[in-house]
C-alpha cells in the first residue's frame, strides 16, 4: 500500500457533480458538466473567477458539443421530466 496518490489516473479527474436543483446544467441533455470560460490567475493557477453575464458563446456541453446557455436543474426538470429513481439531473426522488 502507498499514500502516493498522483500516479492513479483518477486522481486527474475532476470530481463528480453532485445532482442539485441549484446546478446549472445543458439545456439541451441535462448534463452538470457543462464548461465556462473563466478566470485563471496566470502564474499560480490562482483561481479568479465569478465572471457575470457570459454569453452563451461561453458555455460549452461536453456531451452535445454545442455551445449553449444552461439553464438549472430545477428548470430542466420542469420541462423535460426527472431521470431516475433519484433523478440524475436535480437529485429529487
Ligand atoms: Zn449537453
Ligand atoms: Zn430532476
Amino acid at each position: 500500500m502507498t499514500s502516493d496518490r498522483t500516479t492513479s489516473e483518477d486522481s486527474e479527474r475532476p470530481p463528480a457533480i453532485e445532482p442539485s436543483p441549484d446546478n446549472l446544467v445543458c439545456a439541451k441533455c441535462g448534463s452538470a458538466l457543462i464548461e465556462c470560460i473563466d478566470w485563471v490567475r496566470v502564474n499560480d493557477n490562482c483561481f479568479i473567477g465569478g465572471i457575470d453575464g457570459l454569453q452563451a458563446d461561453d458555455y460549452w456541453c461536453p456531451d452535445c458539443e454545442i455551445h449553449d446557455d444552461p439553464v438549472t436543474a430545477e428548470e430542466y426538470c420542469a420541462a423535460h421530466g426527472h431521470r431516475e429513481a433519484r433523478c440524475t439531473v436535480c437529485g429529487a426522488s
